[in-house]
């Protein structure tokens, strides 16, 4: 017994100095199979790996992008780069729409963008709709910074498909924000143009609605499609970006589509002045810039 203790002891120590003295380290890396590369990220260890009835969800300590939020080995959000998605998906049309007072979120179920919607005192309701409840969970453990919004007042949570909440939901609202996973398994139903439409019918008059629309660089196909069916149900349609350095390419896209209001000409100025948020990558330059695309991208939407 002692023997085979100090036998895997032994082995054990050896592993460890071994790894170091050749430099050996942990490493998470999303694959991207349209192009055949990756992202590699170096992690201290796993905090969390658990499979719900959806999906696979991970969270890792990592070494220099803080904690980190996998699903189906897809990164959602890194503690180091979060705010610069979160704070696009969100002020881009809260400062777009003169006074949205009634939000619904699909997807989100992190709370990043509740947590940047709660930072304007005109909306008054939020209703979150995410398929997985275990999402929220595990955010609310191991990210209480980034989720803690969704225990607000403010914010009303479903826990089921938005596909069908939409199809069968009679309030209507001022802004619809898409914040979902990639265009496969549980959230392929969020990038079909029957969506969009039943999107469109419960939008206020003057309503908008944004979504995550993947990268213009990997997923061309996608930002294409999207912006196809955007056009079938919406008078007026554009696309902003922003770089995200833990997404695809790290160039990301964002659809923007209005009943009313065109970006174009719109930037609530004086409500971000008198708003005074504290952000760290949205500004009033940001919001005019973003809006201005390569012509790469504009040639996919365009076509
Ligand atoms: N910012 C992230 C990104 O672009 O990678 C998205 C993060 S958020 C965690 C995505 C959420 O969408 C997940 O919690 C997932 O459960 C939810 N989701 C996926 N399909 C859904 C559906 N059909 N209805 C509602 N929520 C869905």
């Amino acid at each position: 017994m002692v023997m085979i203790f100090d036998t895997l002891s032994a082995l054990c120590i050896f592993i460890f100095f071994a790894g170091k003295l050749l430099n050996m380290s942990l490493r998470f890396t999303e694959k991207y199979p349209e192009v055949a590369a990756g992202l590699s990220i170096e992690v201290k260890r796993t905090l969390y790996s658990g499979k719900s009835p959806f999906q696979k969800i991970e969270v890792f300590e990592t070494e220099k992008f803080g904690r980190m939020l996998a699903i189906d080995g897809c990164i959602m959000l890194t503690e180091r780069d979060e705010f610069i998605y979160h704070e696009m998906i969100t002020h881009v049309p809260l400062y777009i729409h003169p006074n949205a007072e009634s939000i619904l979120v699909i997807g989100g179920g992190d709370g990043g963008t509740v947590r940047e919607i709660l930072k304007h005192p005109e909306v008054i309701a939020v209703d979150l709709v995410d398929i997985d409840r275990r999402v929220s969970e595990v955010c609310l453990e191991f990210f209480p910074e980034i989720s803690r919004g969704l225990l607000s007042e403010r914010v009303n949570c479903h826990f089921e498909d938005g596909v069908e909440f939409v199809k069968r939901q009679k309030k209507h609202y001022d802004l619809i924000i898409i914040d979902s996973t990639d265009p496969i398994n549980v959230g392929e139903g969020l990038f079909t143009s029957d969506f969009y439409q039943n999107c469109n019918s419960i939008l206020k008059e003057d309503g908008i609605l944004v979504n995550q629309a993947e990268s213009p660089m990997y997923s061309n196909r996608w930002v294409r499609s999207i912006s196809e069916k955007f056009n079938k149900s919406f008078p007026i349609v554009q696309f902003y970006g922003a770089n995200v350095p833990t997404y695809p390419s790290g160039f990301w896209m964002f659809g923007f589509a209005s009943k009313k209001y065109d970006p174009n000409n719109l930037f609530h100025e004086q409500k971000f002045v008198k708003d005074k948020l504290n952000l760290k990558y949205y500004n009033a330059m940001v919001h005019q810039a973003c809006f201005t695309l390569p012509n790469y991208v504009k040639d996919l939407i365009n076509d």
